[in-house]
């Protein structure tokens, strides 16, 4: 006799605990499951990675950071308290699952998201809502709240046993972590953390970049995660190093003839900027970044700047209060 046809689920890791009970309470009706998670320049798979091996699932990284981002500058249903698209950005995570789902024969997709567990991405008219704009809405379980919710094409077909499914609501965690100890998970990062899309700083300088510069790119987004960004009086942004871990990140940022600022022979910051610059914006980058660097203040300095063209600039160092203003 043929063996039953083995119904296999595509699950959305986000690393937190959620969507790792998600897929164990699939796995108990012996659905076999695979993760999905997704890398972009404000979050990473790491989280996802952790919570798959410790589930013993194959686990799927895909890179969605050009869409995203075209995604994060116009997102239909707005942004969450900080720069954070929820509503299009599980949107766009469950298309992206969808179309592998569909390529590779899966039956459904689930998430570990609870019904009211946030307030604007989760309610039932914003899971609604993901769902129309995903292209995919029938076949999205979401295991934790399902029966608090309608029913999908799974479901069904038979292949998800309803019954078997969650009842779970509201921003209590208390069943999770029940349930956690019944399936013996025992480590999971705290929930909301990972995307620096909800961090307040970051935010700000984000929502300044698209404000003042036309057609950001990865990149452009990629360096607003390192560093002290200066805004200069010509708009030009110059991008300088606080930490050495920064130092390190900016020079390998440094793309074709863009222009690196260090001081000679003294500890000090990595200055970024790009290879256009003008002559005047280039001596006052100098400027900022001995300022920032270990020289005294009135004490002459040498910045070598490297990139489009090589040279050296003295300074007098100036103090770096001096630049507070040009700070974003
Ligand atoms: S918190 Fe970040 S990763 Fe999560 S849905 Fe919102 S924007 Fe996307």
């Amino acid at each position: 006799m043929d063996e039953p046809m083995k119904v296999r689920g595509l699950g959305l890791m986000s690393g937190g605990l959620d969507s790792m009970l998600a897929v164990r309470v699939l796995q108990d009706q012996q659905i076999e499951m695979t993760g999905i998670t997704f890398e972009t320049p404000f979050f990473g798979p790491e989280g996802a990675q952790q919570a798959a091996s410790q589930l013993e699932i194959p686990l799927r990284v895909v890179d969605i950071g050009e869409s995203h981002l075209e995604m994060l500058k116009n997102p239909k249903y707005g942004y969450g308290s900080q720069m954070n698209p929820c509503i299009d950005c599980h949107a766009l995570m469950l298309r992206t699952a969808g179309k592998i789902m569909e390529a590779e024969g899966f039956d459904f997709l689930a998430t570990g998201e609870v019904l009211g567990q946030r307030p604007m991405s989760q309610r039932k008219d914003a899971l609604k809502a993901v769902d129309k704009l995903s292209g995919y809405g029938g076949y999205i379980l979401r295991p934790l709240s399902a029966k608090l919710l309608w029913q999908t094409i799974p479901e069904e077909l038979g292949k998800v046993d309803r019954q078997r499914l969650l009842d779970i609501h509201g921003r209590s965690r208390k069943r999770q972590m029940a349930l956690a100890a019944d399936y013996g998970i025992k480590e999971y990062p705290s929930p909301g953390g990972g995307c620096i899309l909800t961090k307040a700083g970051f935010a700000d300088r984000l929502r300044d970049l698209f404000t003042t510069q036309e057609n950001v790119g990865l990149h452009d987004v990629e360096l607003l995660k390192w560093g002290r960004h200066l805004r200069l009086p010509s708009g030009r942004r110059v991008v300088v190093g606080r930490a050495h871990a920064d130092n390190v990140r900016l020079q390998e940022l440094a793309r074709g003839e863009d222009l690196v600022l260090r001081v000679k022979g003294v500890p000090g910051p990595t200055g970024l900027m790009a290879a256009e610059a003008s002559a005047q914006e280039v001596e006052l980058a100098a400027n900022i970044v001995a300022a920032y660097s270990d020289v005294e203040t009135g004490k002459k300095a040498v910045v070598e700047v490297t990139g489009k063209e090589d040279r050296k600039i003295r300074v007098n160092t100036p103090p770096k209060e001096e630049f507070r203003e040009l700070l974003v």
